[in-house]
């Protein structure tokens, strides 16, 4: 499948990965907009958030756990970070393939442009 996360996850393309279990894998923003950027994907190629399935909301609600414990590696518990999940054109989504970015080191601002 010609999907940049689907080539991450399978090694074809490389990335600095900081967390990988049988669902879900994690790995730095090429691109990072704060000084931690990650970003926490299914395995399973979903291309949005509204593609998921009935049977897809315990691995969402996975992600979200993983992104937690990796804030807590991270050290930006404390401090505090934002989630992020883009869908499709005016949510600003580039890959199509399911992820939640973790913003932080650094404070936020807010609303978002
Ligand atoms: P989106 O706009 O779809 O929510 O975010 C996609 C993110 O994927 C962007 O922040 C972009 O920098 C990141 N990204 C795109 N291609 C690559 C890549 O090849 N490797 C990594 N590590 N991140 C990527
Ligand atoms: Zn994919």
């Amino acid at each position: 499948m010609d999907c940049i996360f689907c080539k991450i996850i399978s090694g074809e393309i490389p990335a600095e990965i900081i967390h990988r279990d049988d669902e879900i894998v994690a790995f730095r923003d090429i691109n990072p907009e704060a000084p931690v950027h990650l970003l926490i994907v299914p395995v399973k190629h979903i291309e949005t958030i509204t593609d998921i399935d009935t049977e897809d909301q315990n691995l969402v609600g996975r992600m979200v756990f993983v992104a937690k414990q990796l804030c807590e590696q991270e050290g930006i518990s404390e401090s505090g970070f934002r989630m992020v999940l883009n869908c499709r054109e005016h949510g600003g989504q580039e890959v199509y393939h399911l992820h939640i970015h973790v913003l932080g080191g650094r404070a936020m601002r807010w609303p978002p442009g």
